[in-house]
Parts: structure tokens; sequence; C-alpha cells
């Protein structure tokens, strides 16, 4: 039999950033994960020449964890514009941070989206976001619709950008979401601009992963409890001193019996295309009429040229799953909103591949819990984004909290 200090189960980011406290700490860490690569949700696949992340997802610089953590520098960040093209009934509008676009100043303006009134209100919803942190998770909660509520932001701002810009950042498009965990992410939103790395999210778990004994392909079917616990693989029994069992939260959930939270799904499509508008082609997409299954929309070429062959263009499609309408969405509908939110015809766009993601996000209704304990038993700790926040600040932070609690553990402080 296998024998290390402390067995981690999953390398995603959680499990990775717990091995590397570990490893740290002075303390022998093996991570196991079933599948073939490190990353767990934050994986990349290259298809013909395409990169795909396993849907779209970016990474923000701003996130603490990760300005601490990672060096952001050798990811060679690729970063979007700020401001977002918005589809409205008579057509698209643009609205854009001026300081960073000041050539779409005027064009913003005509929006019809820059409201003295409402934006004050929106400045006010946003003040406790960019106080302290503690002062914020200290603070009353309520979800994200309420709180809009209260504050008065109740115009078009959050009707057509807002809430439509933030359904595909939460999976949630009923307004049900913690209003603190939105003010967590808007936080690192007003500090940076997020960005994908020149190869694909897949850069961040490698990184990571460097330097970790790192075991692929093996699944962990049970993790027993006490002093001497021992993880059942798929390819035998490893003895530890501790586990930690780093998985999504259903794998927590099964292996664990801890309570797992629900979940929401997101679908992407990525497609390839010829002929894209090459006009604000590095804004994010989404529909002010919310008239159909995509959620948002972007030219991912546009930001990293880097994910398509040279010459072609790389194309993602987001809808929540199930989508609007309680199915899934069908690629008529797709390209159909597709051909509103560009303004040209999609149907020269080849699908490259969908990536459907049932399990993408734990629901975070209020009010927002974070830091969970991560001693679960007796030599069994849990980590992962369900555990702190859904998001790859809240899997690093968790797992790093893991790693800290074994090592207290296993020196025998309480
Ligand atoms: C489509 C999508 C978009 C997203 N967009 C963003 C975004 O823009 N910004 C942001 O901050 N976050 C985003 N997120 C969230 C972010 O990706 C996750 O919060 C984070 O990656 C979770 O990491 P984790 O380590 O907690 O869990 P996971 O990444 O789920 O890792 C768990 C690991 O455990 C392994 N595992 C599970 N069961 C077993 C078992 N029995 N035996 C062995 N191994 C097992 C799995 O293979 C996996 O590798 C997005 C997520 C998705 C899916």
């Amino acid at each position: 039999m296998d024998e290390t200090d402390v067995v981690v189960v999953g390398a995603g980011l959680a499990g990775l950033r717990c091995a590397q406290v570990l490893r740290e700490q002075g303390l022998r860490a093996v991570v196991l994960d079933a599948g073939d690569a490190p990353g767990g949700r934050v994986r990349t696949d290259v298809v013909d020449g395409f990169r795909c992340d396993r849907g779209f997802q970016l990474l923000n610089p701003a996130y603490p964890a990760v300005r601490r953590h990672v060096d952001v520098d050798a990811l060679d960040l690729c970063f979007f514009g700020r401001g977002v093209v918005v589809a409205q009934d008579g057509g698209l509008a643009v609205v854009a941070d001026p300081t960073r676009h000041p050539r779409l100043l005027a064009a913003t303006l005509r929006s019809g989206y820059v409201r003295p009134g409402e934006l004050a209100a929106l400045a006010r919803w946003l003040v406790p976001a960019l106080g302290s942190v503690e002062r914020l998770l200290a603070g009353p909660d309520t979800t994200l619709a309420a709180s809009l509520d209260r504050a008065r932001v109740t115009g078009r701002l959050r009707r057509e950008i807002l809430e439509p810009f933030l359904t595909g950042v939460l999976a949630d498009d009923t307004g049900a979401t913690s209003a603190t965990f939105v003010r967590l992410l808007m936080r690192s939103f007003v500090r940076h601009t997020p960005g994908i790395p020149a190869t694909g999210m897949q850069a961040l778990p490698d990184q990571l992963a460097a330097g970790l004994d790192l075991r692929l392909g093996t699944r962990v079917t049970a993790v027993s409890r006490g002093t001497a616990p021992q993880v059942t693989t798929s390819a035998g029994e490893v003895a530890a001193r501790a586990v930690v069992v780093a998985t999504d939260a259903g794998g927590a959930a099964d292996l664990t019996g801890e309570a797992a939270p629900p979940v929401r799904g997101l679908q992407t499509w990525w497609f390839a295309a010829d002929d894209v508008p090459a006009d604000r082609a590095t804004f994010l997409r989404v529909d002010g009429t919310r008239g159909g299954p995509v959620v948002n929309t972007a030219l991912m070429t546009a930001v990293a040229p880097s994910y398509a062959p040279p010459g072609r263009h790389l194309v993602q499609a987001t809808t929540l799953l199930p989508s609007k309408t309680g199915a899934a969405a069908t690629e008529a509908d797709v390209r159909t909103h597709l051909d509103r939110l560009w303004g040209v015809p999609t149907r020269g766009w080849e699908v490259v591949v969908r990536h459907d993601v049932e399990r993408a996000l734990p629901a975070l209704p209020p009010p927002l819990v974070v830091r969970r304990p991560a001693r679960v038993d007796e030599g069994v700790f849990v980590a992962g984004d369900h555990r702190e926040t859904a998001s790859l600040q809240g899997a690093l932070v968790s797992g790093a909290r893991a790693g800290h609690a074994v090592a207290r553990a296993l020196a025998g402080v309480r």
C-alpha cells in the first residue's frame, strides 16, 4: 500500500493550492484526480487548432489569491475591452469605460444608458464593495434583486446591461444570488478587467501543478476517517495521516457525507468563423431585450489571436443549462440569437465543440456563508469553491485554508 502524509482528492484549483500549501509546510502530499490533466473545471480542449476552454471563463488578476499566489505575468494574459455591446430593440449599442475607450464616448452617451440618476444609484450600491471586505462580509445580506431595488437601481442600466451581464457570471437569471457575493465580484471587476491566458485557461492549473506529486486517471471511491485514514482508489489503497477531499460539491458529498449545495449549469458553444465584425470586437455582447438563449457571446480571437489557427476566428456563446425555457438551447435558437447579437448572419460559422457543464457553479443564496470549516471529521478535510465562493478566488482560498488546517492538525495544534 502507498503511504504519504496527506492525500488530496481533486486537482482542481482548490486541490492544487492545498497541495502547494502542504508542500510549503514540509508535508508530503499526493494529489489524486480522476481526470487526464489538472484543472477540474478549468480546462482547455485544443480542437483542430482552436483553444476551447471547457466553458467560457475569465481570470481576474485583481482576485487577491491570484495576485498573491499566481505568476500572472507568466500566463501572458490577454484582456477584454472595458465595456459591453448591447442588443437593443433598434440594433446594437455600446457602453464603454471612457477612460479606456475615449473614442467611444459619444457612442456611449448616445446608448441611452448614461442617466445620472441611475448611475448615482449604482455607485451607491457599489460603495460597500469598495471598502473593507471584512465589513462587507459582516454586513447584512439579501438577494441581488432586492439589494438593487433598495438602492433604487431600477432603470435600463440594470435591466438591459447589469442583469444580463450578471446572468452569465452567476449562471442565475433570477436575481436570487447573494448581493454580498455579487459585490465581492464587482470589487474585482472595478479593480481590473478580466482576461484569458494566451494559451487558454488551462495555463492556470498547469502553473499551479508544477512540481506537485500528481496522479491522474485515479478515481477515489471511498475515504475512511480516523487518525490513519485510508483512501480507496481505482488503482489501489493509499494510507495517509490526513485526507483533503477537494472535489466539487457533489463529489465531496459522496465521499464525506457533507451536504451539497444546489448547483447551476452553463453551456458554451464554440464557433469557428471566417467573417466576424471587426468593430468593438474585444467587448462582451449581451442581449438587453433578453430575447433568446445566449446570455453572452465574445470574439475570443479579438482578445487572444492564439485561440485559433492563423487567419481564423473563434467565437464563444454561453447559455444557461437548462436554458431560460427550461430545456437545453437548440443550435437553431442559438444561431438565430447570435445573428442579432452580432448584427451579421452567422449561418457560416461552424460548431467546433460544445461544452455542457451541468455542475458549473454552486448556488450562493443569501446570507453568504464563507470560510466553512475545512475539517469535517477526524483526519478528513474538505476544500473547494463550495466551501467559500463560486469562483477561482473561492477555490484557491478554500484550498489554502484546508492546507493550513491539515498542517495545524498534524502538528497537534487545534
Ligand atoms: C463554465 C464555467 C465558467 C466559469 N467562469 C468563471 C469565471 O469567469 N471566473 C471565476 O472566478 N470562476 C469561474 N468559474 C468557477 C471556477 O471555475 C470554479 O469555481 C473553480 O474552478 C472550482 O475549483 P475547485 O477546485 O473547487 O473544483 P473543481 O475544479 O471541480 O475540481 C475538482 C476536481 O476533483 C476531481 N474529482 C472529483 N471527484 C473525484 C474522485 N472521486 N476521485 C478523484 N478525483 C475527483 C475532478 O476531476 C476535478 O479535477 C466557472 C466555472 C465554469 C464551469
